[in-house]
């Protein structure tokens, strides 16, 4: 069995507890690796490292760290077929989707900040005849980097990237259920020639390790990407010592579809934004709000591509929804969908675990795509993140109760708007309470724009000069003329 180690000062080491916690394949049940139960020690060797290594690799100039990065971003090109299928067995999600998704997207996290390093610009103020001011943009130091288990490779690169690009070393806490490709992207660093203490990997619980890296005096920065509960403990433990934080939380996002809409694209996209890697990216469409005219339509051929989605073995290339992370969170995903009965919700598809799998995989967490009717907006299965392969469905009747039931949680991270009427877009688009709407279509991602979410679903905004904002500390140099 493989045994992973932290990455710490450009070598792997053990933990200091000298203990190691088990990763299992969520498709089979087995354990496929054993990695570090990491703690305080090794978060604060990290950060030492990372404190050593800071003070060249900020003066490094930016195309030197811009080359570096992109040789990062070729390796992972050149590793491309592994880390697919280290994704796929450590998270459960189809290979095909990590080969078109998780691993093009690390590439591009790299390429992305590697080049847009050289494009940075700064301001300047002329006071008059008084002053000239101009800001400096300044890493900050030891970047604490957290992120979850559904898109492994693809948010850790969104971090790691931009933050050592703009000059910070970073320790990066990677979610104890999916450690593979962090393991692998640390080993790739040292490899582009990344020097020794710029990118550091420490594994291990959340609990242990995280809130270790979270409250260390000398991480002045925190990019966190996780669940709300956790996110208000980070700001909890980061607060009082006036750390900048970034934080990506979960959501309940509404997926509205008026009468007027392409009904084909809105169903067949529809069907990726409520199922895609089993319904557990943050950005799934998780509620449905359909206008009344096209429902009863809208609904049955939902239905109809809902039951022909292929489950099956995640490292099979023809499946499309593989295992959820783990059987806790299978149970709990199933506890909705009794929730939702209870609820007085009507469950059209799925809600059960598929009857016929592949030998390999009988041993997993799977949960057949499942839509469920009939319930109340105040309900919990429709405020309370389910994070699984499970939509609601609603019938509206107006754009002003679509905004109303689009509101009515207490997250807003993204929406999706569908309708031929652009006058209609741009309203509905203005009064929805999230950070990303998206108009007649889900998941299109250009890199430069802001991303993050609104009221519990996050605070602050990641995504081109928005991420190398929060990645360096505006300075203003003021000179008298
Ligand atoms: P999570 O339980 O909050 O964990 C996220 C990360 O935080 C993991 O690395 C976890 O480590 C660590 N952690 C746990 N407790 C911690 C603590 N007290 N202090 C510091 N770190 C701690 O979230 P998850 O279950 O992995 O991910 C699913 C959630 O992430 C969903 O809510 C989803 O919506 C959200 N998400 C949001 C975005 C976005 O961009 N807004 C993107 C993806 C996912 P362990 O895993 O080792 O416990």
């Amino acid at each position: 069995m493989k045994r992973i180690q932290n990455f710490i000062d450009g070598e792997f080491r053990p933990p200091c507890s000298g203990r190691y916690i088990e990763d299992v394949d969520p498709a089979t049940g087995r354990v496929i690796a054993e990695i570090p139960e990491s703690g305080a020690a090794d978060v604060d060797a990290a950060v030492a490292a990372a404190s050593r290594a800071f003070e060249s690799w900020r003066r490094m100039p930016a195309e030197e760290r811009s080359r570096l990065l992109l040789r990062v971003a070729e390796l992972i090109e050149e590793n491309f077929d592994e880390l697919a299928r280290l994704e796929s067995e450590d998270n459960g999600k189809p290979v095909s989707l990590a080969r078109r998704m998780d691993v093009p997207r690390a590439v591009l996290n790299f390429r992305f900040f590697a080049t847009a390093i050289l494009h940075a610009e700064t301001r300047a103020h002329v006071t008059d005849d008084r002053a000239l001011n101009y800001t400096l943009r300044q890493p900050l130091g030891v970047a604490g980097l957290i992120s979850p288990w559904n898109l492994p490779l693809y948010l850790l690169t969104w971090k790691i990237a931009p933050a050592i690009a703009a000059g910070n070393c970073c320790v990066a806490k990677p979610s104890e259920l999916t450690p593979l490709t962090a393991d692998r992207l640390a080993a790739l660093t040292a490899e582009a020639g990344i020097p020794p203490g710029v990118v550091n990997v420490v594994h291990g619980p959340g609990a242990g390790a995280g809130r270790a890296l979270t409250a260390h005096p000398k991480v002045p920065l925190i990019s966190f990407t996780g669940g709300t509960k956790t996110g208000a403990d980070v700001m909890a433990q980061a607060g009082p010592l006036f750390k900048k934080v970034s934080l990506e939380l979960g959501g309940k996002n509404p997926n509205i579809v008026f009468a007027d809409a392409d009904l084909e694209q809105a169903v067949a996209t529809s069907i990726q934004s409520s199922f895609a890697n089993q319904g557990e990216i943050c950005l799934c469409g998780s509620r449905l709000f359909v206008e009344r005219p096209v429902y009863d339509e809208f609904l049955g051929r939902f239905l109809e591509k809902t039951k022909q989605l292929r489950i099956g073995d995640p490292q099979d290339p023809s499946t499309e929804v593989g295992a959820l992370i783990s059987e806790a969170h299978l149970r709990k995903v199933e506890g909705y969908v009794a929730l939702a009965k209870e609820e007085g919700g009507e469950i059209l598809a799925g809600g059960k675990r598929p009857a016929e799998l592949p030998e390999r995989v009988r041993g997993g967490y799977f949960l057949e795509p499942t839509v469920i009717a009939g319930l109340d907006c105040s309900r919990r299965c429709m405020q309370e993140e389910i994070f699984g392969p499970v939509v609601t469905v609603t019938p509206f009747d107006s754009p002003e109760e679509a905004i109303a039931y689009a509101n009515s949680t207490r997250y807003g991270l993204s929406s999706s708007v569908w309708t031929r009427d652009l006058q209609k877009a741009h309203r509905v688009a203005a009064a929805i309470d999230t950070g990303t709407v998206w108009v007649n279509t889900w998941l299109l991602r250009d890199l430069r724009v802001p991303f993050g979410g609104m009221k519990e679903s996050g605070v602050g905004r990641e995504g081109g000069f928005d991420s190398l904002d929060f990645f360096t500390e505006a300075k203003n140099v003021c000179i008298k003329l």
